[in-house]
C-alpha cells in the first residue's frame, strides 16, 4: 500500500524540512513536538520555505496552499491514528528515540513504516526495542532538506524487503536521490566525510597550512564547493566532535580519534556559525 498519510515526530530543523518537501509531494502530513512554540516555529520554517520556492518561480501560489492545507500539527503523537509511515526526528538522543519507538509502534498501522533520521545511532537497536524490528529503517535526510538530493536508507539487521522498498519509494516521490547503507557507525556519508574534516583540523593543529590554505586547497584542488574547515563550522563543531566519537568508539580503530584541536573549540563554546565562531568568525 502506497504512503499517503506521514507523521513526523520532531518540528526541529530536519522535521520541518523533511515535512516541507513532502507536503510538496502531494503527502497528508502530521508534524508533532513537544510544545506548542516548537510546532509553531517548525510551521513557520514550512510557510517561509514554500514561499521561498514561489518567490522563485518554482511553486505556483494555488499548490502552495493545497500543501499547506495537507499539514496538521499536534503537541502528542496520539493524536495520530493508523498512519502509513512514522519518521522520527527528534533531538539525537537513544533513551527519547526508543521511548517515541514504543509510541510509533502504537500508531503506525499494521505493515507501516516506522523510520528514524538518526545521524548516528544504530538502527537495529532502535529496532529491537519495539515489537516489530522488521519495520524499522534508517531514512537519513542531509540538511537542509528542502535542498539536499540525497537520502541514505540504512537497513537494520531485521529490516524486511516490504520495508525498505516503502521507505524507498517514499524517498523516490519526494524526489529524493537514495543510496542504501548497512547499519554500521556513520553510514557512508558521515564515516567518510567527518574523518576528512577531522584531518582538515589536524592539518591546521599541525601548521600545515592556515584555514584558509587548507579550505582553499580542497576547494580548488578537489572541486569541492565548500572547504572542510569552513563545512565543519556550518555542521557544528560538536555535532562533528559527537560523530567523531561515534566512529572511534563504535569502530574502535584510533584512526578515527577526534583531534585535539576540534574538542578545544568545542570546549570553548565555539560551536561555528551557529555560535558566530568556529574555524572561522561569522
Ligand atoms: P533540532 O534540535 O532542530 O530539532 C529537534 C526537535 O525535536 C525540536 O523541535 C524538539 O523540540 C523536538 N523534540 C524533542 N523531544 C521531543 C519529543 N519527545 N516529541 C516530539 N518532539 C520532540 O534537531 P535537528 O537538527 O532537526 O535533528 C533531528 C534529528 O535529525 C537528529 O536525530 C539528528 O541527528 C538528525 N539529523 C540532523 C542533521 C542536521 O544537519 N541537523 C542532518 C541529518 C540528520
Amino acid at each position: 500500500m502506497a504512503t499517503e498519510h506521514l507523521l513526523i515526530i520532531g518540528a526541529g530543523q530536519m522535521g520541518a524540512g523533511i515535512a516541507q518537501v513532502a507536503l510538496q509531494s502531494g503527502l497528508e502530513v502530521t508534524l508533532v513536538d513537544v510544545a506548542k512554540p516548537a510546532v509553531d516555529k517548525g510551521v513557520e520554517r514550512i510557510k517561509s520555505g514554500l514561499q521561498k520556492l514561489v518567490e522563485k518561480g518554482k511553486l505556483d501560489e494555488a499548490k502552495r496552499a493545497a500543501a499547506l492545507e495537507r499539514l496538521r500539527t499536534a503537541t502528542s503523537a496520539a493524536d495520530a491514528k493508523d498512519v502509513d509511515f512514522a519518521v522520527e526526528a527528534v533531538i539525537e538522543s537513544e533513551e527519547l528515540k526508543k521511548k517515541i519507538f514504543l509510541e510509533l509502534d502504537q500508531l503506525v498501522r499494521p505493515g507501516g513504516v516506522l523510520a528514524t533520521n538518526t545521524s548516528s545511532i544504530p538502527i537495529t537497536r532502535i529496532a529491537a526495542s519495539t515489537s516489530r524490528p522488521q519495520a524499522v529503517i534508517g531514512m537519513h535526510f542531509m540538511n537542509p532538506v528542502p535542498l539536499m538530493a540525497l537520502v541514505e536508507i540504512i537497513r537494520g539487521a531485521a529490516t524486511s524487503d516490504e520495508t525498505f522498498a516503502a521507505t524507498q519509494e517514499l524517498a523516490t516521490r519526494m524526489g529524493k536521490t537514495t543510496v542504501t547503507s548497512r547499519d554500521f557507525p556513520g553510514f557512508i556519508v558521515n564515516r567518510i566525510l567527518i574523518p576528512m574534516l577531522n584531518e582538515a583540523c589536524f592539518a591546521l593543529m599541525e601548521g600545515l597550512g592556515t584555514a584558509e590554505d587548507i579550505d582553499t586547497a580542497m576547494k580548488l584542488g578537489t572541486n569541492q564547493p565548500m572547504g572542510p574547515l569552513q563545512l565543519a563550522d556550518f555542521v557544528g563543531l560538536d555535532t562533528c566532535l559527537y560523530i567523531a566519537e561515534v566512529l572511534h568508539k563504535g569502530l574502535g580503530d584510533d584512526k578515527y580519534r577526534p583531534c585535539p584541536l576540534l574538542r578545544q573549540l568545542v570546549d570553548a563554546g565555539w560551536l561555528g556559525k551557529k555560535t558566530g565562531r568556529g574555524f572561522y568568525q561569522y
